[in-house]
């Protein structure tokens, strides 16, 4: 076996783990972007439907569009997932990481946002509120110090709930489309502060959108989040 091939197995294995799917003739297989569990217009009148249509038909999609098309150029890559990718930034030809640290983080980031987002009345569970009273004081104070954190990222990007290995909360935030699984959290809520997700009901009011958002986080997906999870 010559040194290429054994470098190109070994990357699979490390990379995706997917040694059972190696096939001669690997064939790409685009990533699908999700639909969204409700319509556009359901988280009217916190986040507008005309947001709702371009955030997700248009922006979401065109992050889905550019990964794929940065995924194609790579045979090693074309079995990962996502979140894969985004857990192993160091480990992808070098060439591909910008990408898919932008576009891959557009995809995961949003389709977590989307996800988080409900038009029905959640309230958090006993669990997740008795770990948020634990680490912020009470709820109100976690919303107060998520709300100042996300008002304090500059220019575009995102403020998130996270878990660490040890299963500690914490606030953070991430520039552009990072994501937090590549710092090694685990997102539990997370809210997308591009001028894109408010600025057509809110203009430069990211105050109002905060408050606002706040009445759509679904809370039991939060818990999903918490306790279990996703890849
Ligand atoms: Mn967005």
């Amino acid at each position: 076996m010559n040194k290429k091939l054994l470098a190109l197995l070994v990357s699979l294995l490390v990379i995706c783990s997917i040694f059972n799917s190696f096939a001669l003739t690997p064939k790409f297989t685009p990533i699908e972007p999700k639909e969204l569990n409700y319509t556009y217009g359901s988280l009217e009148p916190y986040i507008d439907k005309e947001t709702m249509i371009i955030h997700h038909n248009k922006h979401y999609k065109t992050y889905v569009e550019k990964l794929n098309a940065t995924l194609e150029k790579y045979l090693e890559l074309y079995n990962c997932t996502v979140y894969d990718l985004l857990t192993n930034l160091d480990s992808l030809p070098k060439e591909a990481v910008q990408s898919v640290k932008n576009n891959g983080g557009g995809v995961y980031n949003h389709e977590f946002f989307f996800d988080i987002m409900t038009q029905k009345k959640t309230i958090p569970s006993a669990r997740l509120e008795e770990a948020i009273n634990k680490t912020f004081g009470s709820l109100d104070n976690f919303k107060e110090e998520f709300k100042k954190a996300s008002l304090n990222v500059f220019g575009s990007g995102w403020a998130w709930l996270v878990s660490d290995q040890g299963g500690n909360l914490s606030i953070i935030t991430t520039a552009n489309q990072d994501s937090p699984i590549t710092l090694g959290f685990n997102p539990i809520i997370g809210i997308d502060l591009w001028e894109h997700a408010y600025y057509l009901r809110y203009q430069n009011n990211r105050s109002n959108y905060i408050d606002n958002w706040f009445h759509v986080i679904n809370w039991d997906k939060a818990l999903i989040n918490y306790t279990n999870p996703l890849k």
